[in-house]
């Protein structure tokens, strides 16, 4: 802890990791002679450098760009980037351990890494955007490869941020390397289905959860949070398997629509206009926007928490726990408090930690690397039937798991524990580096 001082969001995951790995410790005193969980914890490498720019009024900016290459044992750094003014070193490190975790679920051979910048993306002009993204390439690009490390999107980092990363490393190596970066657009190299990934993965983690209970999505009330990239995907996916997604959220309020979100709408204003959420209660009669409070204070029979770390408190818990909600899946990474998870699981709330239902994002991410190295494109069935299938064997393992320490059920000790022994034996294994 005392290198880690003051890096609240990390220690938190680390935490909420370690408190549940007695039960294997118990079975492997060899991860604990060969120094696994202090080797697990420290980045392999962490890199913070100055990012300056010019605004379009021709005056100098300087961010802070990072990047963190958490562990590399299953194979070459991966993990997005993301670009919010609440960026520093500590949620840099909290999403590159999660990383570690969600990556070796997937069974994809691909280790942990993530950074990003403190940039703030709203409200600025594409030129400023493409200046900034080509300014942060600029030293990026001595650290990233398509067998060293593979950077991806993450909040404020989508296909147009993706594109201007792309096109600068390019000029700079003089190289076409496709597999550098995920999340480019299709027309060069992306993958069929990676945009729609995470929040559809997440949807199939839930209906998988919920199938072992004995029930599915459809006819179900779904709160989504979030406006993003996962959040709607999330609401797209629950709308085809016949639930009913009725919220969603950004930084200024939350919106109620009880007939089902209109996604060609909510899209339209977020993907291509670039607006706040109010703006859709203002074209769709029948829907409310909230300014304040929070969309956990709707009464839903599902939740997805699709925004951010920390959204979801113990406050919130207990309210979906009263109104009645069966199941929770993490789009985001980190979105619901320790206490938060503790009163979900004592009322019996089926709940999927980010690192377990998230992992379609970037497991969809490498199968984008193998189409790249093989010069290949699968059609949208195949990665979306691709993206099915590991989503179903994610649950798998993460159930098995949550068996065989003890818990069945437990999705966050089936989750921590099966990735965990997957990272540690692998390190084990190849000596002590
Ligand atoms: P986007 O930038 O596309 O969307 C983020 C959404 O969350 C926006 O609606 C944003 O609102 C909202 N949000 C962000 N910060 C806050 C905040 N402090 N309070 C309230 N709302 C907030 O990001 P993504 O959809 O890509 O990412 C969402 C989450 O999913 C993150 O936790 C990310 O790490 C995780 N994730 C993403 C993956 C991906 O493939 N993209 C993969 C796995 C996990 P506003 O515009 O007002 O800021």
């Amino acid at each position: 802890e005392h290198r880690s001082k003051g890096e609240a969001e990390f220690l938190q995951s680390v935490h909420e990791v370690l408190d549940t790995l007695t039960p294997v410790l118990a079975e492997h005193p060899d991860f604990i002679e060969a120094g696994i969980l202090d080797r697990l914890v420290e980045p392999e490498r962490q890199l913070i450098f100055r990012v300056p720019w010019t605004d379009d009024s021709n005056r100098v900016r300087v961010n802070r760009g990072f990047r963190v290459q958490f562990n590399s044992a299953l194979g070459p750094f991966k993990g997005g980037l993301r670009f919010h003014p609440s960026v520093n070193l500590s949620v840099i490190k909290f999403l590159g351990f999660e990383q570690i975790f969600k990556n070796a679920l997937t069974s994809q051979r691909i280790g942990a890494g993530k950074g990003g910048s403190d940039f703030d993306p709203s409200g600025k002009s594409d030129a400023e955007v493409m200046r900034f993204c080509q300014s942060f390439m600029m030293e990026l690009v001595h650290h990233i490869g398509e067998d060293t490390d593979i950077p991806a999107g993450d909040i404020g980092v989508g296909a147009r941020e993706i594109g201007y990363l792309f096109g600068q490393y390019r000029r700079i190596t003089q190289r076409y390397e496709s597999g550098v970066l995920t999340g480019k657009g299709v027309g060069w190299g992306g993958a069929e289905g990676r945009t729609e990934a995470t929040g559809y993965g997440a949807v199939f983690f839930a209906e998988e959860m919920l199938q072992r209970a004995g029930r599915g999505i459809d006819g179900l009330r779904v709160l989504v949070s979030g406006s993003g990239n996962v959040a709607t995907y999330a609401i797209d996916k629950v709308q085809q398997l016949g639930g009913t997604a009725i919220t969603a959220s950004d930084s200024s309020g939350y919106i109620v629509d009880e007939a089902g979100i209109d996604l060609a709408l909510l899209k339209q204003i977020k993907e291509v206009e670039r607006a706040r959420i109010s703006e859709y209660a203002e074209r769709r009669s029948g829907s409310h926007f909230v300014a304040s409070g929070s969309v956990w204070d709707v009464r839903g029979d599902v939740a997805l928490p699709c925004a951010t770390q920390n959204e979801l408190n113990a406050s919130h818990a207990r309210a979906l726990v009263a109104g009645g909600v069966q199941a929770v899946a993490e789009g985001a990474n980190m979105p619901t408090t320790p206490d938060g998870i503790e009163l979900f699981q004592a009322a019996g709330v089926l709940f999927a930690p980010g690192k377990a239902a998230n992992a379609g994002g970037v497991a969809t991410s490498a199968l984008e690397m193998s189409q790249n190295a093989a010069r290949s494109r699968w059609d949208r069935e195949k990665s979306e039937s691709r993206l099915h299938g590991i989503m179903r064997d994610v649950h798998e393992a993460t159930y098995a798991a949550s068996e065989r320490y003890g818990r069945p059920g437990d999705y966050v000790l089936g989750a921590n524990s099966a990735a965990f022994v997957t990272v540690a034996q692998a390190m084990l294994e190849q000596g002590v580096i």
